[in-house]
Parts: structure tokens; sequence; C-alpha cells
């Protein structure tokens, strides 16, 4: 069964409007469960038009989102916000962590909001920080961790809740070419363990070629996909 299937996405930015910009124009798109699937285009090409969408981040748009099989895209607000908290991982390529806390907590928060016990969710966020190799910064706040720290501290947060569904947005953007590597490592041996799926968007054709399938948006449409 499918985590993730988008049917003929469409999405033109201030629709209606002079200023209309056609920017998707038709996605399909298939998303099993454990598989890692890479999109990568230019700047500007659709991508992080592309994942809000797929996160249930946007109510205007053409076409059907299903989530683990259900239609999303007909869904209300609360059923959409309910679904991104307990399916969907979010990562970004700026960390968002919360300055006033600690690494532990950071990933503790969301869980607790998510209804878990505070011991449980300590359990599960040190577990987290040991695998991508950053449990002994646990305690400290975000400013006292390295960039590539930071990133991975992002991952172990955006998987607190166990999601099926791992979004990220040039996760290693932002990073130089060795923590890029570290970093992309950390994620996918999480990604694997875990056996969620994930749609990454990337400029980076070495990063994208270890993941399961590439897929290309060019003006709006997908060009081309290599297995
Ligand atoms: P067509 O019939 O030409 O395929 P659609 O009516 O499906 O066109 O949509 C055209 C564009 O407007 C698409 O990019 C779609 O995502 C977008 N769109 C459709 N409905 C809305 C809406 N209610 N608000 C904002 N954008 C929308
Ligand atoms: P990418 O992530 O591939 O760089 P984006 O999805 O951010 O691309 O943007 C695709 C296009 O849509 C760009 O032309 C961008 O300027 C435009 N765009 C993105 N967000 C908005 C918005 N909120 N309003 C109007 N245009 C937007």
């Amino acid at each position: 069964k499918m985590v993730l299937s988008l049917r003929k996405i469409k999405k033109t930015h201030n629709y209606g409007t002079e200023q209309a910009i056609p920017v998707l124009k038709g996605i399909d798109l298939e998303l099993p469960a454990g598989k890692v699937v890479a999109i990568v285009a230019p700047s500007g090409a659709g991508k992080s038009t592309l994942l809000h969408i797929a996160g249930l981040l946007d109510d205007e748009y053409g076409g059907e989102v299903h989530l683990s099989g259900q239609d999303m895209s007909r869904a209300n607000d609360a059923a959409r916000t309910a679904a991104r908290r307990q399916e969907i991982g979010f990562i970004y390529q700026f960390h968002h962590l919360l300055p006033e806390f600690s690494a532990l907590e950071n990933i503790v928060l969301p869980q607790l909001a998510n209804g878990t016990p505070r011991r449980q969710a300590i359990d599960k966020a040190m577990d987290l920080l040991s695998r991508v190799g950053v449990a002994d910064r646990a305690s400290h706040r975000p400013a006292a961790l390295s960039g590539g720290q930071q990133q991975r501290v992002a991952f172990c947060r955006a998987l607190a809740n166990s999601p099926r569904l791992l979004l990220a947005d040039e996760p290693t953007g932002n990073l130089d070419p060795a923590t890029s590597e570290q970093v992309f490592s950390a994620l996918m041996g999480l990604v694997r363990e875990t056996g969620m799926a994930a749609l990454i968007a990337t400029h980076n054709m070495e990063l994208a070629a270890r993941m399961d399938r590439t897929i290309r948006l060019d003006a709006g449409r997908i060009s081309a996909k290599a297995s």
C-alpha cells in the first residue's frame, strides 16, 4: 500500500489574479513504505510548493493527495492537522529548533504534544539522538551545537512521533560537503531503520543517486524517472 499518492497535482500561485504563476501542471507520484525518493529540480521549479501540498500545508490546489490510502484533499482542517501531526515529519534547510530548549527537549516536546508520557518521550529522544551520534549533546541548546549537529537533532525531532512519511526540503542545503555527507548518512540510516517513506528535495545529484528513485521537475511536470 502507498504511503503517499499524488494525483494530477496542479498549482498556480495567486490563482485567479493577474500575477498568476502556474508552478505545477499535473504531478503524479506514488510513494510506497520504505522507499526514499529524490526530487531534483532547479531553484524555483516548484519543489517547495509540491512538498507543502504533500505535507497538507496547502488547501488550494488541483488534484488529490492520498495519505495511507485516504484522500486528504477533501478532508477538513482538523483532519489535515491531525494527519500532519501523527503521520508526517518535516525537515527543512534550516533546522528551526527552539533556541531556548535543549536538543533533548526539542525532541521531547512534539511527543508530549502528541500525548506520549514524558518518560517514554525522553527514552525515544535519547534513542534517536544516539542513532545519529549526538547523544552526548542532549542537554545542549541548539546554539551550542555545530550546524551538522543541529540538523541531526532536527531529523530526530521530525521522527519523534514515528511518522510514516518524511518530507525534506533541501535538508543538507545549508551545510558544507563533509557535514552534508555526515548528515545525509545519518538521515538515510534512520529512514532505513524505521522503514518510513521519504520524499527529499535536493540540488545534490550525488545524494539523489543514493536514494531509491529520482524524480525531476521540469516546467511543472515530472520529466524523467530513473530507478
Ligand atoms: P484546469 O481545468 O485548466 O486543469 P484547474 O481548475 O484544475 O484548471 O486549476 C487551474 C490551476 O488553479 C491549477 O494550478 C490549480 O492548482 C489551481 N487551483 C484550482 N483550484 C484552486 C483554488 N480554489 N484556489 C487556488 N488555486 C486553485
Ligand atoms: P523551489 O522549491 O523548487 O525553489 P518553489 O516551490 O519555492 O520552488 O517556487 C516555485 C515558483 O512559485 C517560483 O516561481 C516562486 O517564485 C513561486 N512561488 C512560491 N511560493 C509562492 C507564493 N507564496 N506566492 C507566489 N508565488 C510563489
